[in-house]
This record gives structure tokens, sequence and C-alpha cells, in this order.
């Protein structure tokens, strides 16, 4: 096999990570927002604490999306959710794949420019 095609194959792994990973990620947010509404009417003008790390906040305000705006901040950033973690996952394996991507390209234009070379060297 190839170098370009190991490559290849290496990119497609990582796209078909990527694809995982958004799926699970649509998942999660989903339940997030569910469980945000139900901590909004539950919460509304009480502390609300993280239940991955215990982080606490409020009194919130009686508005309603005060609640959940503060806790998808908190969210994005709580080193104990796996939100948080799910999405470091996911930006690394995207920079991975930017990259492999890159260097594939890179790769197949200089094949391109060698297999050029080659056939201007063999005409007579
Ligand atoms: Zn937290």
């Amino acid at each position: 096999m190839s170098t370009s095609d190991r490559l290849q194959d290496q990119v497609e792994e990582l796209k078909e990570q990527v694809t995982r990973l958004q799926e699970e990620n649509a998942v999660l947010v989903h339940d997030r927002d569910a469980t945000r509404r139900w901590v909004n009417d539950l919460q509304a003008g009480q502390y609300v604490n993280c239940v991955y790390c215990g982080y606490q906040y409020g009194p919130v305000d009686t508005t309603p999306d005060a609640p959940s705006a503060l806790l998808q901040a908190h969210v994005e950033q709580c080193p104990a959710h796996p939100m948080a973690q799910l999405k470091a996952e996911l930006m690394a394996l995207r920079d991975g794949c930017e990259a492999l991507i890159k260097e594939y390209e890179s790769i197949d234009t200089q094949l391109l420019r060698d297999l050029l070379d080659s056939s201007l060297e063999s005409r007579p």
C-alpha cells in the first residue's frame, strides 16, 4: 500500500470518527437541552449546581433563559462534564484530519509534478 493510500485511509478513518463524535454530540446536546429546560423550571430563583463538578452559581434570575445560559457557559468549559471532553476530542480529531488532508494534498501534488517531470524527460 502506497503512502498516499495509507494517508487516504487515515483521512477516511478520521472522517468516520468525526462523524461518530458529531452524532454522539448531537445526542448529548439534545439531552443537555432537555435537562436545561427541566432545571430552568425547577431552579428559577434558586442556586444552580453543576452535577458533574459541584460548581455553584446564583441565585439565578427569574428570566427563563438566564439559568440555561449560565449552565451552558459552565458546561462548555467544565473539566468534569462529558460535553467538554467530547468537544476537546472533536477539536483534536478535526485538527488531525485537516493536517492529514493538507499532507495528502501536498504529496498528491508532488506526485503529479514527478509524473509530469518523468513524462517530459522520457520524450525524445
Ligand atoms: Zn461543572
